[in-house]
């Protein structure tokens, strides 16, 4: 029994180490004005009855070259202080359409801060938190996003720092163009986040789309 233990032991810690930092990760949206704003389903989604051969798509047009930050562990310069987290999705820079990845339903949508788009500004070789800073007003600059429910395969995709052109129960089909990224809320340049969720758990998004053979 305890040779059992002593071998499952470092795999609990292991998932329940990854499970906290999922959580932790969720950072970039604390603020409660957000929250109010945020469009969620609140039905079931629909299963549907006949299934043909599913389609998938790249999240954005111009693939694997753009990734600005990959999944894993990173440091950033916030404030003039390295802050190490783990990224739970894969970034491709610059601004423009994103797409579905197949066909899905809108289940949560939250619309860009018009007034205060983004909270990071860059001086003197750091990023500078603005409501840190206090020149923009707390819960302000909050991170744009949309999230989709995969019909075929149940699986969740989040795309943030997004500005949505969908609404929440909407059906999309594959490949269409859920929204536009930009350098919104926490952020530090133009970027799409992009996350996989396969059964509640992150997986790196690149080895996702390899596997659909979407990036070489
Ligand atoms: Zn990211």
């Amino acid at each position: 029994m305890n040779k059992i233990l002593n071998l499952l032991l470092p795999i609990l810690r292991l998932i329940l180490n990854h499970e906290k930092l999922q959580k932790q990760s969720n950072n970039w949206n604390d603020s409660p004005i957000a929250s109010k704003k945020t469009e969620t389903l609140r039905s079931e989604i629909p299963i549907p009855e006949t299934v043909e051969k599913p389609l998938f798509f790249h999240p954005v047009r111009i693939v694997s070259e753009r990734v600005t930050s990959p999944y894993g562990y990173r440091t950033l310069n916030i404030d003039g202080k390295a802050v190490r987290q783990f990224h739970i999705g894969t970034d491709f820079g610059g601004s423009g359409p994103v797409y579905a990845v197949e066909d899905c339903i809108v289940t949560k949508a939250l619309s860009a801060d018009k007034k205060y788009p983004v909270r990071f500004a860059k001086r003197d070789q750091t990023w500078v938190d603005l409501i840190k800073s206090k020149e923009i007003p707390a819960g302000r600059a909050w991170t744009p996003y949309v999230i989709l429910k995969g019909i075929h395969t149940g699986n969740e995709y989040k795309y943030k720092h997004v500005d949505p052109s969908v609404e929440v129960g909407a059906e999309i089909k594959a490949g269409s163009e859920i929204g536009r990224s930009g350098n919104f809320g926490y952020s530090m340049g133009a970027h799409l986040h992009f996350e996989v969720w396969v059964n509640s758990k992150t997986v790196d998004p690149l080895k996702y789309l390899k596997s659909l053979e979407l990036v070489k």
